[in-house]
Formats: structure tokens, sequence, C-alpha cells
């Protein structure tokens, strides 16, 4: 039979928050052992270059950044692997973890990094232009549309905020709605409202992009399956996702707490969940920020908590 294999502190994901952990992990002498995930490096190697990662004056790409962050970790001896984790047992520590070839780790801890992923329409279009005009991260990618005429589709908080951001850059922002009202918060549609070069479309649908090479424009369809239902082209240079993210929480759900919309809960203020020694870092318990520079952040704090952890339990 196959021994499982025994590990002080065990890091799943490996976007910025999995891989600072991993640094402080094994500086800490707690020999971490991270796993991939189906993405490796996770949502940074989608993106082209990374401007607003401190320390990189002229961009990064994005992943050279998470090429640096694994070397970083694998330094310090952090062992990485390509993998994914498919179940977790942690009804008591060590907590049983197994990997999609069917090994078992018992973790003494574990810090999830898992992440989250932007939604997509599922039209093919968006994987047409991807990279030449579709983005899912406005804080990403704004500064590439400075003057130029975006649309945000979308009408939760999410929206609102992109919107507003990319109006501060962008000559023109379309805010693409669905329903005829906004779902965000009372303050967030008070901000669009207020800024003048959103226009929000409401009731508009989107049905496929247009461009040579890259995005040139948005088919929309106007109050559809209405008796006066209408098409409607407009012209745009970049076409915005905000229609929500799914963490990557699934796996662990059945023992930690999550919210209505799957992020992971942690005791306000620290990466710690309900279960002992079990912590959550980056996007995946992070609804708000959703910043490669907070998830390395909370990635920081989940080891420095494991290490405490840790030396609490051996005295
Ligand atoms: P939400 O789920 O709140 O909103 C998603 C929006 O996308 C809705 O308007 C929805 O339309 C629309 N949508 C979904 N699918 C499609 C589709 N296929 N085609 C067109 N439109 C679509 O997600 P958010 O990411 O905006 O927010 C998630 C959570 O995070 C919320 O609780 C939010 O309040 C919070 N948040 C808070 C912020 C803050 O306080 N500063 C900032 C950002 C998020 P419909 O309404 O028709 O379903």
């Amino acid at each position: 039979m196959k021994q499982n294999e025994e590990v002080r502190c065990l890091i799943v994901g490996s976007g910025p928050a999995g891989y600072t952990a991993a640094i402080y992990a094994s500086r800490a002498n707690l020999s971490p052992v991270l796993y991939t995930g189906a993405q490796p490096g996770g949502q940074l190697t989608t993106t082209t270059t990374v401007e607003n990662f401190p320390g990189y004056p002229e961009g990064v790409d994005g992943i050279q950044l998470m090429m640096d962050l694994r070397a970083q970790a694998e330094k310090f001896g952090a062992s990485v692997r390509e993998g994914a984790i498919v179940k977790a047992d942690m009804s008591v520590a060590p907590y049983k973890i197994t990997t999609d070839d069917d090994h078992i780790i018992e973790a003494q801890t574990v810090i999830i990094a898992t992440g989250a992923t932007a939604k997509y329409l599922g039209i093919d279009d968006e994987k047409k232009y991807a990279g030449a005009g579709v983005s899912a991260c406005a804080t990403c990618d704004g500064f590439f549309y400075r003057k130029k005429t975006v649309a945000v589709v979308g009408g939760g908080d999410t929206a609102c905020e992109e919107a507003i951001y990319l109006a501060s850059l962008a000559k023109q922002v379309y805010l693409i709605v669905r329903k005829p009202f906004l779902r965000a918060s009372k303050v967030m549609q008070k901000r669009v409202i207020e800024t003048e070069n959103i226009t929000i479309l409401f009731e508009h649908n989107i049905l496929g992009l247009f461009g040579d090479g890259k995005v040139e424009g948005t088919h929309l369809i106007k109050r559809m399956g209405e008796s006066d239902e209408e098409k409607v082209d407009i012209a745009i240079d970049g076409f915005f996702l905000a229609i929500g993210h799914s963490p990557n929480s699934d796996v662990f759900k059945q023992w930690i707490d999550t919210d209505d919309n799957g992020y992971i809960v942690t005791i306000p203020g620290t990466p710690k969940t309900k279960v002992p020694g079990v912590f959550a870092a980056g996007d995946v318990a992070d609804p708000y920020y959703r910043q490669a520079i907070t998830s390395a952040g909370t990635g920081c704090a989940a080891a420095i908590e494991a290490e405490r952890y840790l030396s609490e339990i051996k005295k």
C-alpha cells in the first residue's frame, strides 16, 4: 500500500498568494509543498504586461513574474509540484488531502490559495479576441485604453467599479447591462450615473464582437425577445467582462465557511478559517480587492500564521 506523505505546510495554488506563502513558509523552515493547480501561475499568466506590481517601473510580463515568484520559492526549498487537489478531509489534523494522481498528503497546515476565475459569457469571440481587446480585469489592462472607447459588461458592483476606473482613463465607456436596472449598490450606481463619460445601455445583450485581428466593435441586441427587439453595433477598442468571479473553493467547502458566492470566509483581519491550521489567502477569500499585490500580502500573512500555529501545537 502506498504510504501517505506527511508535510508540515501544504499550499494549494500557484498565484501570487500561493508563491508568496511558499517563500515565507520555506524561509521559516516549514518545508512547504505547493500544488500549482490546473493553471500554473494563476490569473496573471493570462494577462500581458503587469504594470501595477510594485518594484517593476517598466512593467513585467505576467508569465515572467510568476516564473520569478516560483524560482524564489524554490530557491528557499519549497517543493513545487504540477497537479491539482481533488479531495480534502479536514475533519481532524493532520488533514488528508488527495491530489489528482491519487497521492494522499497528511498536512499539519494547509494554505488555500486557489484563486478565482473570472466568468466569461461563453461566446466564441471572447476566445477569438483573447489578448486582442478582450479582458476581465480593468485594473490590469485599462491603461492600454487611454483616450479610447471601451465597453464593460455587467450590472453589479464589479462592473460599476470597473466602469468608473476605466472612465478615468478612456474617452468613452459603455456599460452594457442585460436588465433594465443595475444590481450594484446604490452608492456605486450614483457614481456611475454621475460620471459623464459612462453611458449605460440597459436591456442590451451581447451577440458577438467584430474587428480585423483586434476588437473594433460589438454586436448587441436591445430588448431581446420583445416585439421591439433591435440589433445595434457599437464601435469599441476594448471589451471588459465584469459579470462576476467564481472562487475556486469547491474542494474545501464542506469543511470551512464560504459566503453566498463561494468566497472563503476568514476571521476578519486574518487568513484563519474556522479549521485550526487551515488558512485562506488571495482571491479565493477576497471578493473586494482581487489584486496580485493584495493576494501576495495575504499569502505572506497565511504563512506567518501557519508558522505560529505549528509552534503553538509543539509546545
Ligand atoms: P454580481 O454577481 O453581483 O453581478 C454580476 C453582474 O453581471 C450582474 O449585473 C449580472 O446581471 C451580470 N451578468 C451575469 N451573467 C451575465 C451574462 N451572461 N450576460 C450579461 N450580464 C451578466 O458580481 P460582482 O462581481 O459585481 O460582485 C460580486 C460580489 O462582490 C457582490 O456581492 C458585490 O457586491 C461585491 N463587490 C463589492 C465591491 C465593493 O463593495 N466595492 C466591489 C466589487 C464587488 P443580472 O443582474 O441580470 O443577474
